[in-house]
C-alpha cells in the first residue's frame, strides 16, 4: 500500500512517500480495518519524526494519528460496525483492563498509547485499530473536516470541559491561536459563553481568531508581556483561566495572567518542557495547574456528537496528496498554519 513513513528519526527529510509498504493486518478479534480518506498532520508527528525518549519504532515506520475513512473489514468480536461504516478515529490507545480504563478513564491508561507513536499511524491507505476507537459519522461531512477533527477537538475538549469546568461568563486567555487544540478550543469555549482572550505573533492570525470569534486579542511581539496586558484590561483582576499548550515560551505569562482562584491548564509543550514556576505566587493566589491528555470513551462521544450535529468544525490550513506529505511536515514545522494540515488518501 502507499503510505508515508520514515526509516529512522531525524529531520523532515526523513519523511517519505513509498508504495511498497505491508498494510496492517487485523491482530486481535476486536480491531477493524479503515481505508483510510484523508488524515491530518498534529505536532506529535514532528516529536515522532524527531524521535521520543522511550519510544521504538520498526521501520518502514507509517507516521500519523488523525484520519477519516470506511470500515474495510473487522475482527470477529466486532458487532456494531459495517463496512463501509464512515468513521473517525480516537487516536489514543488503552488496554481497557487497568483500574483507570475500568474506572472509565481511557487516557489516564497505565499502558496509554498514541497511533503513530505506540502503533502503526494513519497516513497510509489502511489503518488499523480496537473498535472502540471509532464512531461512526455522517456521510455529509467533507473528508479534510472529519480528518482534522479528532485528536485536537477530544484534546481540547477535554482540557475545556472536563479539567477546566469552563463556565459561562468566565474569561479564558487561550495562548498561541492557530494550532488545532487552540483553535479547538476557541470554539467550544465561546459555545459555553465564555469571554475568550487570544494570543499569537501573528496579527494576520489574531484576526482569523476574531472572526471565529475571539473577544480579544493581545499580539504577543518582542516585548509584550500577555500577563502585564491582561491586567491592564481587566483591572488588574486577570483570567479565569489559561489554555496553555505552548510550554516554555508562555508559561511565566500565562501564571500572571491568572486570576485569584485561576486554573492553567496544559497539554503539551511545542516550545519547550522545562518551566520555572514561583511557588509563592502559586499557594498565594490558589492557583490550580491542570494536566490533560487526550480524552476518554464518554469525551469522545460527545465530540462525535458535536460533528454530527455541526456545532464544532476545524478550521482547515491547506490540503496536500498524501505523496506530498514531507511538504506537509514542512508547513507544519514552520508553525505558519491556521488551522489543520490535511493529507488526502
Ligand atoms: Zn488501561
Amino acid at each position: 500500500m502507499r503510505g508515508l513513513v520514515i526509516n529512522g528519526h531525524g529531520a523532515l527529510d526523513r519523511v517519505e512517500h513509498r508504495d511498497d509498504v505491508p498494510p496492517p493486518e487485523l491482530r486481535r478479534p476486536g480491531d477493524v480495518r479503515i481505508r483510510v480518506r484523508a488524515a491530518a498532520l498534529n505536532h506529535l508527528d514532528l516529536f515522532v519524526v524527531a524521535g521520543l525518549p522511550g519510544v521504538t519504532i520498526t521501520p518502514p515506520w507509517v507516521l500519523g494519528a488523525d484520519a477519516t475513512g470506511e470500515i474495510e473489514s473487522v475482527g470477529s468480536a466486532v458487532h456494531d460496525l459495517a463496512i463501509g461504516d464512515r468513521v473517525i478515529v480516537n487516536p489514543g490507545l488503552s488496554d481497557r483492563s487497568c483500574e483507570f480504563c475500568e474506572a472509565g478513564e481511557h487516557s489516564l491508561c497505565v499502558r496509554f498509547g498514541l497511533l503513530g507513536e505506540h502503533a502503526p499511524g494513519t497516513f497510509a491507505e489502511y489503518v488499523v485499530v480496537p473498535a472502540s476507537n471509532v464512531r461512526v459519522i455522517p456521510r455529509g461531512i467533507p473528508d479534510e473536516i472529519a480528518a482534522a477533527f479528532t485528536l485536537a477537538t477530544l484534546t481540547a475538549w477535554r482540557m475545556v470541559v472536563t479539567r477546566a469546568r469552563v463556565r459561562p461568563e468566565e474569561h479564558v486567555l487561550i495562548q498561541g491561536i492557530g494550532g488545532g487544540v487552540a483553535l479547538a478550543a476557541l470554539q467550544i469555549c465561546k459555545s459555553l459563553g465564555a469571554h475568550v482572550w487570544v494570543t499569537s505573533r501573528s496579527e494576520a492570525k489574531l484576526e482569523r481568531a476574531k472572526a471565529l470569534g475571539a473577544d480579544e486579542t493581545i499580539h504577543a511581539t518582542e516585548g509584550v508581556d500577555a500577563a502585564r496586558e491582561v491586567r491592564m484590561r481587566t483591572g488588574r483582576r486577570g483570567v479565569d483561566v489559561v489554555v496553555d499548550g505552548v510550554g516554555s515560551a508562555t508559561w511565566t505569562q500565562s501564571l500572571g495572567a491568572l486570576a485569584r482562584g485561576g486554573r492553567l491548564v496544559t497539554c503539551g509543550a511545542t516550545s519547550g518542557p522545562m518551566v520555572e514556576t514561583d511557588m509563592r505566587r502559586l499557594f498565594w493566589n490558589q492557583w490550580s495547574i491542570l494536566g490533560s491528555t487526550m480524552g476518554n470513551d464518554a469525551e469522545f462521544d460527545a465530540i462525535a456528537g458535536e460533528l454530527a450535529a455541526g456545532r464544532l468544525y476545524p478550521p482547515i490550513d491547506r490540503v496536500y496528496a498524501l505523496a506530498e506529505g514531507r511538504a506537509a511536515f514542512e508547513r507544519l514545522g514552520e508553525a505558519e498554519q491556521f488551522g489543520k494540515i490535511v493529507l488526502t488518501v
